[in-house]
């Protein structure tokens, strides 16, 4: 059978919970495609002095609860049908932690790792420019995603100023602090993880102290998943990257581990643990695993040797459909992608809403107040799951659907 692309896993994510809503037929169509997808060719001038031409997309899925909001990213593989999906699962994610945002996504056809600064600075200025018309602080808040940065959000922000003529951070978050960033945005989405994870062991009555972690993917997510798991108490037995994994069942110093592949490049080779491939750190002997690297990592072919009892998922999109019902069926207990990294998103609201007050709060403010909105979502949405029997992800569903149908319902149409 041929497989599923992204944009296709998420409409039938979307449908499998329409049955527990009872919408209007009518929204519920609203819901199901994005309301703005556009498509952009753009030349930038090489280094050499030839002109290449990339292809761009920005796609809003909804802006029904508020501003569009979703990130950017450069890569080879962008299609518009990733990007629309990415755009969906914003939506929803905004919604399911009750922000005040709609869903989008961007991307660019392109390759970073071969451009120099210069060019990946004209590719993003030229970029905005293209998509200039409809973004903006009040109607769609880019964000870094993979293979962008806040550097490259500085170059948004910049760009949308000469144009505007408008100084306004609010126009993109993920910024460096010195142009209104908020602290805490690096850890914001591992420390989301951390506290679903918590959250998670606590309904299965399983202690965090000596709760043994795996984590696949040891990046931004999952290396700081990986180190605030272990600060709670937890052991973290196996963690991985492009590279390989590696394995020590009586626990690595996972801040050590970070430290080494700092200096080598990857965790693999780190002394006194056992080499081990990347789809075997899904399998190892544990509580709770993490996958926090790529898209349908856990697959039906898979998914029925897990042993982790909580899966607590740092990637968008690690599990495939089947693999879901494979791992519901064994009774394991998956937090889903958009509750459970809905961290990052969250800090980015925080971020939008000091930008616009022009008024910052400290690290331990945003730590605090990041902690109260996944605990809430956390709470609401296990609460749904187990009122209607069902999974935490169709329950994340049924919450974050039925939030934005409620406010397409009050805004009614126009005209
Ligand atoms: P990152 O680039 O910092 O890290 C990705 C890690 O995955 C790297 O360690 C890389 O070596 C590893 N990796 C790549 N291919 C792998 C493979 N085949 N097997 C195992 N590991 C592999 O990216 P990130 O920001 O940590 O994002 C990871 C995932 O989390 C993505 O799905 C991203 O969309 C999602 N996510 C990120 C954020 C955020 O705030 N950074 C928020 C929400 C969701």
């Amino acid at each position: 059978m041929p497989q599923k692309s992204a944009y296709e896993i998420a409409v039938e994510q979307f449908d499998n919970t329409l049955p527990y809503l009872h919408l209007d037929p009518g929204v519920a169509e609203i819901m199901r495609a994005p309301k703005r997808e556009m498509t952009v060719r753009f030349p930038v001038q090489m280094d050499d002095g030839t002109i290449r031409v990339f292809t761009g997309y920005r796609v809003q899925h909804s802006t029904a609860a508020g501003p569009a909001k979703g990130g950017i990213r450069f890569h080879p593989n962008v299609t518009l049908d990733e990007v629309k999906a990415l755009a969906m699962w914003m939506t929803w994610k905004c919604a399911v932690v009750d922000l005040p945002f709609g869903g989008a996504k961007g991307g660019v056809v392109c390759n970073p790792k071969e451009m120099s600064l210069r060019e990946t600075e004209n590719l993003t200025r030229r970029f905005t420019t293209e998509i200039s018309g409809i973004i903006g602080p009040m109607a769609d808040v880019p964000a870094p995603d993979v293979n962008t940065n806040s550097q490259t959000m500085a170059w948004v922000m910049d760009t949308y100023a000469m144009h505007t003529g408008i100084q306004s951070s609010a126009i993109v978050t993920g910024k460096p602090i010195e142009l209104g960033g908020s602290q805490g945005r690096t850890e914001a989405t591992g420390r989301g993880v951390m506290i679903s994870a918590l959250a998670a062991l606590q309904a299965k009555g399983i202690p965090i102290q000596g709760a043994r972690v795996a984590v696949q993917g040891f990046g931004n997510v999952g290396a700081i998943s990986a180190y605030l798991l272990q600060d709670q108490g937890a052991i973290v037995v196996a963690v991985s990257d492009s590279r390989g994994g590696i394995w020590n069942p009586n626990g690595l110093d996972v801040r050590d581990v970070l430290r080494y592949k700092a200096e080598t490049g990857s965790v693999v080779g780190y002394p006194n643990t056992e080499a081990i491939s990347n789809g075997d750190v899904l399998i190892v002997d544990c509580d709770v695993l993490v996958p926090a690297a790529l898209e349908g990592a856990i697959h039906a072919g898979n998914a029925g040797q897990i042993k982790a009892q909580v899966i607590v998922e740092g990637a968008n999109g690690p599990t495939t459909p089947e693999a879901d019902e494979i791992l519901n069926g064994n009774g394991r207990l998956l937090i889903p992608d958009i509750l459970a990294n809905a961290g990052g998103v969250t800090v980015s609201y925080f971020e939008w809403v000091q930008d616009l007050q022009s008024f910052f709060w400290s690290e331990a403010q945003v730590n605090a107040r990041l902690q109260q909105y996944m605990s809430s979502a956390f709470d609401q949405v296990y609460a749904i799951s187990q009122r209607e029997q069902v999974s935490m992800r169709t329950a994340a569903y049924i919450k974050a659907i039925s939030r934005v149908a409620k406010a397409i319902q009050l805004r009614g149409l126009y005209p």
